[in-house]
């Protein structure tokens, strides 16, 4: 299919269904080639097509350019139909190899930073990322909330209702939370019916609001054929950097003893660590 420049553009997301494409480079006018073939390149939805120069009216110098540029092979002036076919069908050959090789290691990818069942992060992209998040609240002297989510008596539900179904509660717990978090917040599960979220740049007050509203928003869940409660409790450590100098790791021990506090206190609610650094000192009076 033989096309213009313009049809080119005309063709919009479409063009992305090419696999191989020709671009005829004429020498009085070779820019117009070239800078085609830097937005192809550029371009998310051709970025990896194969790509011939055929050089034709002697523009042999700017296709030796084109190859510079990410061309994946030139035709010079004179080049055969089976020739040409050759080349297209190895390049083809090529990109498909490539495509298929970019497939599996994006999903090794995937597979290296996401939680199967949820679609969420997962515990190790979790701990990574709070690492990066507590050394940017550091630098950008911004706060940072770490919160726990642990799910109540999940294991009666797995016991009651199957595992199966358990598994369905996790996804659905799972999307409400995401729904319910800003796209600047990170949310990971981190274990079986375990999760972390990381509200970046927000102060303890906002912090407390939101975890109070993510257990409303998880105790309001009803799903058909469940009639045991879903909720959970949380623990939330704020991290204020100008007043302390506390590790990641630290951030999220100190999340964890919030969130046995939220269980022991009765479940289906938020506890808050408070640092004993900003707990005022008790005044102790001795009477004589
Ligand atoms: P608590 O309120 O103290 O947290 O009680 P709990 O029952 O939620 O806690 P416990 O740690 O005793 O049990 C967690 C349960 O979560 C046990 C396990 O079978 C279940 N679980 C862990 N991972 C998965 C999973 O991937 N799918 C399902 N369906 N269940 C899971
Ligand atoms: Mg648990
Ligand atoms: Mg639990």
């Amino acid at each position: 299919q033989w096309m213009t420049r313009n049809d080119f553009y005309a063709q919009g997301d479409d063009v992305a269904s090419g696999d191989c494409f020709i671009l005829c480079l004429a020498e009085h006018t070779p820019r117009t080639s070239i800078n085609l073939l830097l937005e192809m390149r550029s371009n998310i939805e051709t970025r990896h097509c194969a790509i011939l120069v055929a050089a034709i009216e002697d523009a042999t110098h700017s296709a030796m350019d084109a190859l510079d540029l990410g061309a994946n092979d030139v035709l010079l002036t004179s080049f055969s139909a089976q020739e040409v076919e050759h080349r297209i069908t190895a390049q083809i050959q090529h990109k498909k190899t490539n495509d298929r090789l970019r497939e599996s290691v994006q999903a090794g990818l995937d597979a290296a930073l996401n939680d199967p069942l949820t679609g969420l992060y997962n515990r190790r992209y979790a701990m990574t990322h709070l690492n990066h998040c507590v050394e940017n609240a550091r630098d950008g002297r911004s706060d940072l909330a770490v919160i726990l989510v642990d799910l109540d008596h999940f294991k009666v539900i797995n016991d009651t209702y199957g595992h199966t179904v358990g598994d369905t509660v996790l996804v659905n717990v799972a999307q409400r939370l995401k729904e319910a978090v800003r796209a600047s917040d990170m949310i990971a599960r981190i274990g079986g019916e375990e999760f972390m979220i990381l509200l970046v740049d927000t102060p303890p007050a906002i912090a407390q609001t939101l975890a109070d509203r993510l257990c409303r928003v998880i105790a309001s869940t009803v799903l058909p054929d469940i009639a045991h409660p879903i909720t959970a409790s949380m623990g939330l450590r704020s991290f204020l950097p100008q007043a302390q100098d506390t590790s990641p790791q630290e951030l999220f021990n100190q999340a964890d003893t919030a969130l046995y506090q939220a269980k022991s206190n009765g479940r289906n609610q938020v506890a808050a660590f408070i640092p004993t650094s900003m707990i005022a000192p008790t005044v102790t009076v001795q009477r004589s």
